[in-house]
């Protein structure tokens, strides 16, 4: 096949867009989506710190080096990356190193965060627990984003940048609707308003579906670490998974049409559950809309087991 934009050999067939394109025009394509992206949350400030949160997974490797791209001709803009280490045994031991060495390249400094020191608890104790077990991504994903805001807080970000994907975006989308958790469904990221303690979340790659992130990251030579994680298999998120790449096999465009039906509902979702009143957790201070923290809940049913 040959691509559509300058018939030279394509690369890549975009289904939703039914296009043919060669590597030149998929990074075109690709990059202009996520400049536009980030210009549609806001944009990147011209001075300051943005946080980049980083596993080493294609994702999070991608947004590091667009992030980077987008910043360059800001002298006064520094980007700082933040790997969360979960304590999960042969599995982040190996993804580290992929991290050390993306941000040695592109010269960002790296931070550490072990869920030990913050949530008192690494990934592999928690996974012993009976309810830890069972629901071992839903502690990962709480005890994750408590990590990733303090450090981000810690280094004074503007921003958190997350590498979430069109799909993570329409999976998280249709998650909360099946369970009828319509006051975190108004939450999702990205986040418009400044919080106080919230580092507002940027998320470059929400209009780009997971393959052509693979694609990108494998187009433009980047390192990036391939495997799973051992508890992988007990997310909730696979059902999503599987029911929303059935329906985008036979309906070309229903990822995106989730996520674009979420934006336009949103303003009435915001509204109607107050977001961005946020207080601070009776427990431990970090931000929250309730009273205690799920973090600080969490913490509490891991002590009862
Ligand atoms: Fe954490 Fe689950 Fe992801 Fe493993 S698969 S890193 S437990 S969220
Ligand atoms: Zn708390």
């Amino acid at each position: 096949m040959r691509c559509s934009k300058c018939k030279r050999p394509a690369a890549t067939f975009i289904r939703y867009s039914g296009r043919h394109l060669c590597e030149k025009h998929f990074n075109e394509f690709f990059e202009s989506r996520v400049k536009a992206e980030v210009r549609r949350q806001g944009g990147l400030h011209s001075k300051g710190v943005i946080a980049v949160g980083v596993s080493g997974g294609k994702d999070s490797v991608v947004a590091l080096h667009m992030i980077k791209k987008i910043a360059a001709g800001r002298p006064n803009l520094q980007i700082h990356a933040i790997t969360v280490d979960e304590g999960i045994e042969g599995y982040r031991q190996e993804s580290i190193p992929v991290v050390r060495r993306n941000c040695k390249k592109l010269g960002v400094t790296l931070h550490i965060v072990k869920f030990k020191e913050i949530a008192g608890k690494a990934m592999d104790e928690i996974a012993k627990t009976k309810d830890g077990k069972a629901r071992a991504c839903a502690y990962c994903g709480v005890f994750r984003r408590l990590c990733l805001n303090a450090a981000a807080r810690q280094i004074g970000a503007s921003h958190l940048v997350t590498g979430h994907n069109l799909d993570d975006t329409a999976q998280s989308i249709l998650m909360n609707f099946c369970r009828g958790d319509v006051s975190k469904l108004a939450r999702l990221g990205p986040h418009k308003n400044v919080q106080p303690g919230l580092i507002p979340r940027l998320e470059p790659l929400r209009s780009i579906p997971e393959k052509e992130n693979a694609l990108y990251a494998m187009l433009n030579g980047l390192e990036v670490h391939i495997a799973e994680c051992p508890y992988a298999r007990s997310a909730q998120r696979n059902k999503y998974r599987a029911i929303i790449n059935e329906l985008e096999l036979h309906s070309p465009g229903t990822r995106h049409a989730i996520v674009s039906t979420y934006d336009q509902i949103l303003p009435t979702l915001e509204k109607e559950f107050h977001v961005g009143e946020v207080s601070k957790c009776k427990k431990c201070g970090e931000p929250t809309s309730g009273k205690v923290c799920m973090a600080c809940e969490m913490k509490e049913r891991l002590k009862a087991k």
